[in-house]
This record gives C-alpha cells, structure tokens and sequence, in this order.
C-alpha cells in the first residue's frame, strides 16, 4: 500500500506497511481499486455527457454515485472491505448500463472486475496505489486535484441528500476523473488548471449545501449549548450529516432519548429546527474519540467521517451510516427513511446517564447571516481602530503536538482581534471565554467544515463594506488540515486569489518542492512556523 493523502501520514512522507489511521493493506488495495473504477465510470459518464446519447436521470443517477464513490475513500471514512467491494460493484453495473448505449461502443462493455473475488480484487488494486511516479511535480497535482474532488464530492453528496444539486457541478466531477485517466495530459498546466477549476466548484458546493441546510433546517443563530451530559438515556450523533441527525431526533423524541452532538455535530444547535431536539454536546476533536466515545453512556452514531478503529470498550455501541463503514460494526442501511430503532432501543436499555454532568457551555451559530448582520458596527470598530484584524484559525484537528500551535496563538491574540473559526480544529480553543468589543464576541463559531461557505460570504462581504480587494482586508487565514475536505477549501480559495493563507500544523506530503515553489510564489501560502512569530507577522 502507499496512501499520503492526509496530514497524519506515516513519518510526513506516505504509510507503507500500515495506515495510521488504520488503513490496513487490504482496505488501501480496495480504497485504491474503487478509486480507479470511480474513475473508470466517470471517464464514461463525461464521454456520455459530450455526446449528449444518455438520458439526464440515468446520467444523475451514476453522478449521485461518483460522489458517493468518492467520499467513500476520503480518509477516516470506509475501513469495511465488504462495503467497499459492494460499492465496487455497484460502479461496474452502472458502467455496464452506460455502455449499453450504440454511441458509447467505442469503451470496453467488459467490466473489469465483475466475478472477482475479494481476495483477488484485493490483489488487484494493489496495483493501483499513487506512488508510480512519487517524485513528478504532475503526479502531485493531479493528487492534488483529485483529494480536491473527494472533498467536493462530500460536500456535493450531503447537499444532494437535501435536493440540491447542479449539473454543471457533475460535469466538472466526470471531466476530473475521465482527465485522470488520460495518459495524453501530460503537463503541469492542465492539472494547474483543472485543480483550480475544483476549486472554483468546490465553492458551488459550498455554497449548494449552505443553501440546503439553511432552507430545510432555518438560518444559524447564536445559541448556547450545554457541554456534559443530563440524567437520562441518552445517544451521540458524530459526523456531519444534518439529515440524518434530524430524522434521528424525530425518532429520539418519541421514545423520550436525548440526543448529544459530538465532533463536527456541534454547530447543528444553531439550526432553529434541530436546536430544540438537541440536549448537549459531548466530546471534542475526532482524534480523542477512543477516550471520549467509552465515556459516553450510550449508543454513538457516526453518520460521516472521521472514524477511528473502535475500541472494543464501545465497538458494540457503535452505528455506522453510509458512506462509513468499519468491519464488524452496525450498519443503519441507507434510504429516504433511516430506521434508528436498534440503536434508540440500545439507548433506552443502557439508560445514559445517571445524574447530569455538566462541563459549561459554549456558544455557536455565528454564520454569514448573523455575522453580516453587525457588519456596520464591525466597519465601525476597524475605521476607530478598536478592531485590528480578524484571524480566522480553523480546519480540521488532529493528532500531533504541532496542533497546540492554534491553541496558543487563540490565546495570545491581542485584545484588539476577533477570532473567527470553523471545523473540528477549533476545539483547541472552543471554549475559551475571550470576551467581546463592544458587544461584539472575540470568538465567532462560523459552524462545520462543511460551513467554509460563511467564511468565504463573510471575507467577500467585508470586502465590499470596506470597499477594497479581499486581499486587502485587515483578516489572516490560519489554517489547519487533515483531510481532503481541506485540500478542497484550500484550492477554493486560491481559485478566489485569496492569498497569504498560513497551512499547517504541517504542509502536505503530496506538494512537489515545485509545486509548493509556485505556491509560494504565485499565492504567498505560507507554512505555520510558532504562534509568537507569526502573530508578530500578522500583526505589524
Ligand atoms: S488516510 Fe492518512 S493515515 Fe490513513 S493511510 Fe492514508 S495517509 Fe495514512
């Protein structure tokens, strides 16, 4: 196996032998073998589409798939070899049906894999890895571009859940993956081009899955919510699906269990409609989960990323939805109804807890819309110099000790700054109490990862208040990756121009020294050093 596609990857160089994450060999020959045939649907799926031969609902249903196909090997999400080789399958059929159409007769209607076993596709897509050519600048950015699409394809896949979608958005989908297998594309323009092309989707999807969330479940507002956890059964929802998260409070509600948020379930307490079927949030960043899930008295359910290896303290209180999958654990099959009744029925035998325990509170729901809403007094505390400059410290969280980099520079931040933050990396320093200017709080949730949309609306907003370039604004990006959600917010905003974004705790494996070169160059992107000196940057 080779991956590199993450952070956490084995020595800053690839996991060989092993994934950190756990990624077994066999699962990095699957992942890799459904990456190919992904490709393989999507190079016929584009053919399909130029020639204009398929029907819009056949061509929609294989698209709906890449996205799935895609997110299934985004990191932390599918460790079940079953699950990987259904998926598989289901790739192969519906290439199979594609290619049944006359205009499309110039592909191969054999599919590959159809009648393989496990152990032979395992076999096989040991020979799909990326590290054929590790050491060429193309290679690294058709990685690039690739771990882009995975985290454009997530974004995509929950907005499709709620009914929004966008053909144009596909298309780019199947011209990534059909240019990925095109052995005539061979320059470092093309793939420059092309990642900076999802990028620019990317920001679709964003901007389709706000949109999604906030027609279906109401617009953010601040709110408070409990950490810890009250008297009573009680199940945890980590991950960052918000409709399966509603469905399973409309059922919760009914038998009289509380539903607790974990991870990047947090910012769903600001959604009016899922506020009041909320009872608290449990736990912190995805990296403590072994400790934190054995803690919690209850059934966990992981509707997305990041899941770890269970540990058998909680393995069988563990449920997974689709896309995840880890061998041996439950799985709440897919559909337009999800049936949490096991895990509810887990919840109520096991009883939750005891008595209640409260650990504070903190306060999310800061999105574009309420963050907007004050951007008069936040002109009028820059113009008076009250207001230096906005940080905006977030992305994912992790291991490594590199990471308490973000928490210190939070808490050495002048008084004269407001935090602005988003995805699981703000639990450094979430529930810091930094007080306001003005009323204005200096630390402002703007929601998921998933939420980079606010970040983006709120930097081009202020941009035009302030009438000057975004560049040009008194705001800092300091950001922090693991997966490829990340890879995918960072290519938007280089597609945006955005420039002088601090990247750590440590910068991707898969940046050829040239790659980064033109980075650094074209882009100013700039590793994280410590939090003292690059404050002092920021700041001068
Ligand atoms: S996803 Fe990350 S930790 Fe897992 S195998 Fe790949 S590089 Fe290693």
């Amino acid at each position: 196996m080779f991956c590199w596609q993450c952070e956490w990857t084995k020595n800053g160089t690839g996991c060989q032998s092993l994934g950190n994450c756990g990624k077994t060999p066999q699962v990095a020959a699957l992942s890799d073998l459904l990456l190919f045939t992904v490709k393989r649907l999507g190079g016929a799926a584009h053919l399909a589409r130029t020639i204009g031969s398929v029907s819009e609902p056949i061509i929609r249903q294989v698209d709906r798939f890449l996205v799935k196909g895609l997110y299934a090997t985004l990191s932390n999400v599918n460790f079940d070899p079953e699950k990987l080789s259904n998926l598989i399958d289901e790739a192969e059929d519906l290439r199979e049906n594609l290619t049944k159409n006359p205009a499309l007769s110039d592909l191969s209607t054999q599919p590959l894999m159809k009648g393989l076993s496990l152990l032979e596709r395992i076999e096989l897509g040991a020979k799909y890895p990326v590290n054929d050519l590790a050491s060429l600048p193309l290679l690294s950015l058709r990685e690039t571009t690739l771990y882009g699409l995975k985290g454009l394809a997530a974004y995509a896949y929950h907005a499709a859940k709620l009914g929004r979608e966008d053909p144009g958005l596909y298309a780019l989908v199947e011209h990534t993956l059909a240019k990925s297998l095109d052995p005539t594309l061979t320059t470092v323009d093309d793939w420059l081009k092309q990642a900076l092309a999802v990028g620019e989707k990317n920001l679709l999807a964003l901007e389709l899955l706000d949109a999604a969330h906030t027609d279906t479940f109401g617009i953010p507002r601040p709110t408070s919510v409990k950490l810890g956890g009250l008297q009573g059964p009680a199940i945890l929802v980590s991950g960052h699906d918000l409709k399966d998260l509603s469905q399973l409070i409309d059922q919760a509600k009914k038998l009289g269990v509380l539903v607790y948020t974990h991870g990047e379930a947090l910012p769903a307490h600001g959604y009016p409609a899922l506020k009041p079927g909320l009872a608290g949030h449990w736990g912190t960043g995805w990296q403590n989960q072994t400790k934190e899930l054995a803690a919690f008295p209850g059934p966990i359910v992981f509707t997305t990323n990041c899941l770890q290896k269970p540990a058998e303290s909680y393995r069988e209180r563990v449920f997974v939805l689709s896309p995840v999958g880890w061998p041996g654990v439950k799985t709440i099959e897919d559909g337009q109804h999800l049936d949490f009744g096991a895990a509810l029925k887990m919840a109520l035998e096991l009883g939750g807890f005891t008595q209640d325990q409260p650990q504070g509170e903190v306060t999310v729901g800061w999105g574009w819309s309420a963050v907007l809403s004050a951007a008069g007094q936040i002109k009028e505390l820059v113009t008076s110099g009250r207001l230096r400059r906005f940080l905006l410290v977030g992305g994912c969280d992790g291991h490594g000790q590199g990471r308490a980099y973000y928490r210190d520079l939070v808490a050495q931040a002048p008084s004269d700054t407001v935090i602005l933050t988003l995805g699981c990396g703000k639990f450094r320093f979430f529930d810091q109490k930094l007080g306001d200017l003005d009323g204005v709080p200096r630390l402002l949730d703007l929601g998921q990862c998933n939420d980079a949309f606010s970040a983006i609306k709120i930097a081009l907003a202020l941009a035009e208040v302030f009438n000057t370039p975004v560049n040009d604004l008194p705001l800092s990006l300091i950001l922090s990756w693991h997966e490829q959600k990340a890879c995918a917010i960072l290519l938007s905003l280089l597609s945006l121009g955005i420039k002088n974004i601090r990247l750590g705790p440590t910068l991707p494996a898969f940046l050829h020294p040239d790659i980064l070169n033109a980075l650094v160059t074209g882009y100013d992107l700039k590793p994280t050093t410590t939090p003292e000196a690059d404050l002092k940057a920021i700041l001068v």
